[in-house]
C-alpha cells in the first residue's frame, strides 16, 4: 500500500491566508482597504476580497505586502460559491454546474461555501453536492458561521465526498463581515516563495492545511507511514472512509504506519490543540 501525498513541498515556507472576506461594496462593515489592512496587522500573506455577485477593484488598494487573489462570491440565484481568480461578474445563474464549469474554463477554480449554513444545516444539501462535479474545494470551516445558524465546520459533508471518492480540496475562511469575524480560520499553504503563482499552484494542489489555531511544521508520508509534527497538537486522529476514526495518537509528533484494513480508500488526519484549536490535513489517497 502506498499513499498519495499532496504535500510534495512541506519543508518549505508556509504563507497564511483567507479567501472569503466581504466589504461595503457588498454586505460587510469593512472598506476594502480597512480589511486589507486588518488583515495585514494580523499577520496574513494572502487575501481574497470576495464581496457578493461583485468583483472588487484591487488595483487600486495598498497590498500592505500581502497577495491579493481577485474574486467573487458567486450568491444570486442558488447556493453560494467562491469563484478564485475571477475578474469579472459572470451572468447569473441559478444553474450552479454551469457557473462551475464556466469558472473553470475561465482558469478559475470554486469553493462551495458554508455547506451547514442555515437552521436545517443544509444550505447546500448533500445530494447537490454529490450531483455537481468540477468543483475544487468544500469550505470545511466557516468562521462567521460560529454566530449564524448551523455549523461552521463541515467535516462531515467532505468525509461524504471523499468517500464516494471526490477530489476536493478542505478550505477554512473566515467569510469576514464584521472585524470579529477575522482570524477565526485559515488556510497555511507550502509554497517554494512567495509569489501570486506559487501561491495558487498550491492552493490547486492540495499542498496546503486548514487551521484555527494549531500549527504543523511538517507533513512527511512515505509508503503507508505518515509522519506529522505539530508543536501544538495534543492528540492526532487519523480519520479514514465515511469519517470513521481510525487511530487517536498523542502529540507532538505522530508516526503512523497505515494498517491494511478495508475500506481505505483516502486518509486525514485532525490536530486537536489547546482548547477548540485545531488543523485539518487534506486527504491522502491510497494507491
Ligand atoms: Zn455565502
Ligand atoms: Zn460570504
Amino acid at each position: 500500500m502506498s499513499l498519495i501525498s499532496p504535500y510534495a513541498l512541506n519543508s518549505h515556507r508556509q504563507y497564511k491566508g483567507n479567501l472569503h472576506t466581504h466589504t461595503t461594496n457588498s454586505d460587510g462593515v469593512m472598506t476594502p482597504q480597512q480589511v486589507v489592512d486588518l488583515y495585514a496587522a494580523l499577520g496574513y500573506h494572502f487575501l481574497m476580497l470576495s464581496d457578493h455577485d461583485h468583483v472588487t477593484d484591487i488595483h487600486a488598494l495598498n497590498h500592505r505586502g500581502m497577495a491579493l487573489i481577485p474574486g467573487y462570491e458567486i450568491t444570486a440565484g442558488g447556493g453560494h460559491l467562491l469563484y478564485v481568480g475571477g475578474r469579472e461578474v459572470l451572468p447569473h445563474n441559478g444553474d450552479r454546474q454551469s457557473v462551475i464549469h464556466a469558472v473553470n474554463d475561465r482558469g478559475g477554480f470554486i469553493i462551495v461555501n458554508h455547506p451547514n449554513w442555515e437552521e436545517d444545516y443544509s444550505h447546500w444539501p448533500q445530494a447537490e453536492l454529490n450531483r455537481l462535479q468540477g468543483f475544487h474545494g468544500l469550505e470545511i470551516y466557516n468562521g462567521v458561521s460560529e454566530r449564524a445558524e448551523g455549523a461552521a465546520l463541515a467535516t462531515d459533508r467532505w468525509d461524504m465526498l471523499l468517500s464516494k471518492g471526490r477530489q476536493v480540496w478542505g478550505f477554512g475562511n473566515d467569510d469576514t463581515h464584521e472585524t470579529y469575524d477575522s482570524c477565526i480560520t485559515w488556510n497555511m499553504v507550502f509554497a517554494e516563495e512567495f509569489s501570486m503563482e506559487s501561491l495558487i499552484a498550491a492552493l490547486r494542489t492540495g499542498n496546503f492545511y486548514v487551521s484555527t489555531g494549531v500549527h504543523i511544521d511538517a507533513i512527511h508520508v512515505e509508503g503507508n507511514l505518515i509522519r506529522i509534527v505539530s508543536r501544538d497538537t495534543q492528540c492526532f486522529r487519523v480519520i479514514r472512509d465515511h469519517g470513521m476514526i481510525l487511530a487517536a495518537l498523542d502529540g507532538p509528533e505522530m508516526c503512523y504506519e497505515v494498517p491494511d484494513v478495508a475500506p481505505l480508500s483516502y486518509l486525514r488526519v485532525e490536530c486537536y490543540g489547546r482548547g477548540a484549536d485545531m488543523a485539518w490535513t487534506q486527504p491522502f489517497r491510497i494507491a
